[in-house]
């Protein structure tokens, strides 16, 4: 059985504890052989280090479904936890480290567009999310992206997010760009922006941790961001890592992944779009 939308709804129960700040996928075995990356005998997955629930680095932890994910698939591919080096990929950079070989995968909250797989491969989708506003919690003028218009919007360079808006709703909107969703938030808490923009999973995340309770995410998503395995143009590792994505959700251990990393994020995951079958490999 492909769906396990039981256990979304199970997901779905579970919401007041503290963002957990682990997950639920467990690495280990021998490695099979080495990459075909040019990786050597490590592999080098790029993430994201500042979406709490995501990607997240504390200290030398690093935490989040898609750093769950990313293990689930180094392992798959035949490594150990301590083969994997993470790498901060950064929204405006992913493209550009993958084509100039400083990562050889990525993991980080990466939509599947049609104009960055003219850069790059993807494999996945591994998880469906949908843009979503988040603001401060007492406003009630906000409930969607209609009512952006004369507002001060803050997103990060690079993303989908940025540039939906600037496509759909420029012109009334002031569309501040930052380089990571936590300046964004910052920018919020500050009053110097109205709302925050980007994927519903990732400001849940950013609330929980950084919000103290003021802010709120609208929930009234407008879009769908399909999370793809970033990968070299050209590489041969899509075919593998759809089955390691496949396996893990027949498993199980997808679920667990989102159901501790999304634990007291106030975030119930799309049951309509997850867990989603990943699209063949081009
Ligand atoms: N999923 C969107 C994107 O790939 C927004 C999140 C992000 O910037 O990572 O651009």
């Amino acid at each position: 059985m492909r769906k396990h939308t039981t256990g979304l709804l199970a997901i779905a129960a579970a919401s007041t504890l503290a963002l957990s700040a682990c997950g639920g996928a467990e690495v280990g075995g021998e490695p099979e052989g080495g990459s075909s990356e040019g990786a050597g005998d490590g592999i080098t997955i790029g993430i994201k280090y500042d979406q709490p629930g995501l990607g997240l680095k504390d200290g030398a932890e690093f935490t989040g479904f898609d750093v769950d994910v990313a293990r689930y698939v180094a392992n798959e591919l035949g490594y150990s936890e301590d083969q994997i080096t993470f790498k901060e990929t950064p929204s405006a950079n992913r493209e550009s480290m993958l084509d100039n070989g400083e990562v050889d995968m990525i993991f980080a909250t990466y939509s599947i567009t049609d104009d960055r797989k003219k850069v790059i491969d993807f494999a996945g989708p591994y998880f469906v999310a949908g843009q979503d506003l988040l603001v401060a919690a007492d406003n009630t003028d906000i409930t969607g992206p209609e009512d952006l218009e004369g507002k001060n919007l803050c997103s990060v360079t690079g993303s989908t997010s940025a540039e939906k808006i600037k496509t759909d709703y420029a012109e009334g909107v002031q569309l501040l760009e930052r380089p990571g969703y936590a300046e964004c938030v910052n920018s919020l808490a500050a009053g110097q922006v109205d709302a925050v923009t980007t994927d519903d999973i990732i400001l849940a995340g950013l609330a929980a941790r950084n919000g103290d309770g003021n802010l709120k995410v609208v929930g009234n998503p407008f879009s769908e961001e399909n999370y793809g395995v970033g990968l070299p143009k050209g590489s041969d590792l899509c075919e593998d890592i759809n089955a390691a994505i496949t396996k893990m959700i027949d498993e199980g251990a997808w679920e667990e992944a989102v159901a501790a990393n999304t634990e007291g994020a106030d975030y119930t995951p799309n049951a309509d779009l997850n867990p989603p079958t990943p699209a063949p490999c081009a």
